[in-house]
């Protein structure tokens, strides 16, 4: 079956202003590097799709109605807006918030129709630092959080896994679900780091898994950690769709984290959530885009993750 690749213009024209590292250039670095790998006809059995914005209805399942609002109003004709310190909207950003919130749902939808095995959404702003109420973090709507409602309120799914390996810790995504007992949240992150949640005795309802890891974090000991915490919880919780928050600033060329990841990790570990989506969630994996703020190791940590989804 194919692999969905999700991707919107829109996602160009949110700007955060020169400087900011969460910037349009991240996506242009993928396309560049999908359009070279299509030209060599590596990609075989990726279907690009464009993503619907998401509804109100799809939003408010996550998202408190006047915070939806208040996003969306305070998008600028011209110049840029400031929501929190680290968090600014530009002309576009509506529209790149609601494609990216909306990809999450499309994916969701079309994986669990079968249109396709797996997805991968490449969209931005990211999402997993945005709560109920509050844009943080360069994260405006929580798109994977969206996503994750869709497959359990529309669907029926009766559990879903989202592994967010994300140097950062998802605290939007962690507190949308923490006394959700449908969902399983886990991550591995630097700490401590921004945003300062995800301690290891944040447990939810037992739904939780936070692995904090120290700066200079490798390879082998990431590995040996998502090997005897991550994967064995998810296998227990034996999710009907496995969801990623694929933040690629664990990479060791990152400028604004620690950890010291490399390429082959992103594929290591996509090819065990995808054994584990085998396994119990009939190959069901949805992915959507985090951080990732060295151009050239997100655009190839991005390759590798694809071309682990796609079975390459
Ligand atoms: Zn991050």
């Amino acid at each position: 079956m194919n692999t969905l690749l999700y991707m919107h213009p829109s996602s160009l024209e949110h700007d955060p202003g020169a400087g900011h590292p969460e910037a349009p250039a991240r996506i242009r670095a993928i396309t560049a590097m999908l359009e070279r790998e299509e030209r060599k006809g590596a990609l075989v059995g990726v279907e690009r799709r464009e993503p619907p914005r998401a509804s109100r209805a799809q939003l408010e399942r996550i998202h408190q109605s006047r915070y939806i609002e208040a996003v969306l109003g305070a998008v600028p004709q011209s110049g840029h807006v400031r929501l929190d310190p680290d968090t600014v909207v530009s002309p576009g950003s509506d529209e790149a918030a609601l494609r990216g919130a909306g990809a999450a749902v499309a994916a969701v939808d079309a994986v669990i129709a079968g249109e396709a095995g797996k997805a991968f959404c490449a969209l931005r702003p990211p999402g997993h630092h945005a709560e109920a109420a509050r844009a943080m973090g360069f994260c405006l709507f929580n798109n994977v959080a969206v996503g994750a409602r869709q497959a359990l309120d529309v669907h029926g799914i009766d559990r879903v896994a989202i592994f967010d390996f994300d140097v950062h810790h998802g605290n939007g995504t962690q507190h949308s679900f923490e006394r959700e007992p449908r969902v399983q949240y886990l991550s591995t992150h630097q700490w401590p780091l921004y945003p300062g949640t995800g301690a290891r005795d944040e447990t939810g309802v037992g739904n939780i898994v936070n692995r904090p890891l120290p700066a200079g974090t490798g390879s082998k000991e990431w590995r040996r950690v998502v090997e005897a915490d991550i994967l064995p919880a998810i296998d227990g919780f034996a999710p009907g769709l496995v969801m990623i928050s694929a933040g690629f600033d664990a990479h060791r060329a990152d400028p604004l984290a620690m950890l010291e990841l490399v390429e082959d990790d992103f594929s290591w570990v996509t090819h065990e959530l995808v054994r584990l989506a085998d396994r119990h969630a009939g190959g069901r994996v949805v992915s959507v885009l985090e951080g990732g703020y060295h151009l050239g190791a997100l655009a190839s940590s991005c390759l590798a993750h694809l071309d682990a989804l796609r079975g390459a």
